[in-house]
């Protein structure tokens, strides 16, 4: 027999790829229902996997043990596991796969259906509280008893998103049993500034090219949607620079954002573009002049920065557009931290991969133990590479553990 903790992603993979190998598989779930994480997937869309899971997308300690663990599971593989359970899909922009329905809700009852069909016993409002080992068995204590078996597959994920379940209880529960644990740290997560300009902008979303300096010094570039809020920034391209930035800054690193405000024009093209537009006989006040261009909740913090003079539009010179376009493609925010894991869809960080065999998924402390998704220290990019990773390392684990 095999005992799975968690329902989510991973541990339902493998749930349903060990019953296909006619073992019999109990699957313990706190939550009152399964895959919660997937329903709140892709806003309810669900981005269930990525077309080009390339091993660059994954991140953790080892990397080369990520490779091995992908290796042979690429999107064919995963999809022709989703197509099995009546999980059609298609492709949106950068290889992003979601079920032709676009309801996460539909993928959940097509996991849950195939489970019942094998046999699966899917027992809810489950809590593991503790793991210990005895002999060769395993011995789980719940909030609805005690459970023996001689294999487990701890499926548990990561404490992102705690409201939908997110715990580092699995976590625990390995370091209790001999397994180190790789530090967490939110990813794929919006950052906080003590800055109060953000503050004057929140609500403005636009596309921008956002620069990360750690000490001074880029680390990294992203470009995509950005988004001001009261505490900070968000939007996709600072979720895409989150994991790095959370790095560095548990490393206490000084972190800042260098923006560009207008990635879409050269900084010689903007100079241009402004420099045409002033018209001496219109004669507008310079922040309504710069509304012509800019949303006007940026209008006061770009005056403000570029410390121009100026008032009225006439007013304006070569040097003057020069400030005022250094101001727009350079706008600097110092980052302080990561929003905390409620608003974090993953956790980087997780079990050390060098204690468990990427192949099988199995412990090599203690045989009989497996793990998959992302409990492990692997978390991906934006665009359905999670999921890859917990339906890839799921469908291993099913495919590993023993008759
Ligand atoms: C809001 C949000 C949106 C996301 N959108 C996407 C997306 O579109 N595409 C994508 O690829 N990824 C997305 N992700 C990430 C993705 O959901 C996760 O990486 C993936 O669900 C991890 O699967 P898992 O099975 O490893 O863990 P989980 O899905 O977290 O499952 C773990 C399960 O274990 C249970 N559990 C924990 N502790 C115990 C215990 N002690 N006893 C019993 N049960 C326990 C939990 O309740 C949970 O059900 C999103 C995440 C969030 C939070």
């Amino acid at each position: 027999m095999l005992i799975v903790v968690g329902a989510g992603a991973a541990g339902m993979a493998a749930a349903i790829t060990a019953a296909r190998r006619g073992i019999e598989v109990v699957i313990l779930e706190q939550n009152d229902r399964p895959g919660k994480k997937i329903l709140a997937s892709g806003n309810g869309r669900c981005n269930i996997a990525n077309r080009h899971p390339d091993p660059t997308r994954f991140h953790s300690a080892h990397p080369e043990l990520v490779k091995k663990a992908l290796q042979g599971y690429d999107a064919q593989r995963v999809l022709a596991f989703l197509g099995s359970l009546g999980i059609e899909t298609e492709e949106e922009e950068e290889g992003k796969l979601f079920p032709m329905g676009r309801q996460a809700a539909s993928v959940v009852k097509l996991l849950t259906r195939e489970c019942q069909r094998l046999g699966v016993k899917l027992v809810t409002g489950c809590q593991v509280t503790g793991i210990r080992r005895e002999g060769k068995e395993f011995l789980l204590e719940s909030s609805r008893g005690s459970y023996r078996c001689h294999q487990l597959l701890l499926t548990a994920g990561s404490p992102a998103a705690p409201q939908l379940g997110g715990s580092n209880a699995g976590m625990l529960f390995a370091q209790s049993l001999g397994h180190r644990l790789i530090p967490l740290r939110p990813a794929l997560v919006a950052l906080e500034s003590d800055a109060r300009w953000p503050r004057r902008a929140a609500g403005v979303k636009l596309p921008a090219r956002i620069g990360l300096l750690a000490s001074g010094a880029l680390v990294t570039e992203r470009e995509g949607d950005l988004l001001f809020t009261d505490y900070g920034v968000s939007g996709l391209a600072v979720l895409d620079l989150s994991r790095e930035a959370s790095l560095r800054l548990a490393q206490s690193e000084p972190c800042e954002l260098s923006i560009d405000l207008m990635p879409r024009r050269s900084k010689e093209r903007l100079e241009k573009l402004l420099g045409d537009r002033i018209d001496p006989r219109r004669d507008l006040p310079l922040d309504l002049w710069l509304e012509g261009v800019l949303h006007r909740k940026l209008v006061p913090l770009i005056l403000e920065i570029s410390s121009i003079r100026a008032e009225k539009e006439k007013q304006l010179n070569r040097k003057t557009i020069r400030q005022l376009v250094y101001a727009i493609k350079h706008l600097r925010l110092p980052i302080e931290k990561t929003r905390d894991f409620r608003y974090a869809e993953v956790a980087a960080g997780g079990i050390d991969l060098a204690e468990i065999d990427p192949e099988r998924m199995e412990s090599r402390k203690i045989p009989g133990l497996f793990f998959a998704g992302e409990i492990l220290d692997v978390d991906g990019d934006r665009g359905g590479f999670n999921f890859h990773w917990a339906w890839s390392s799921g469908i291993r684990a099913g495919n590993a553990v023993n008759r």
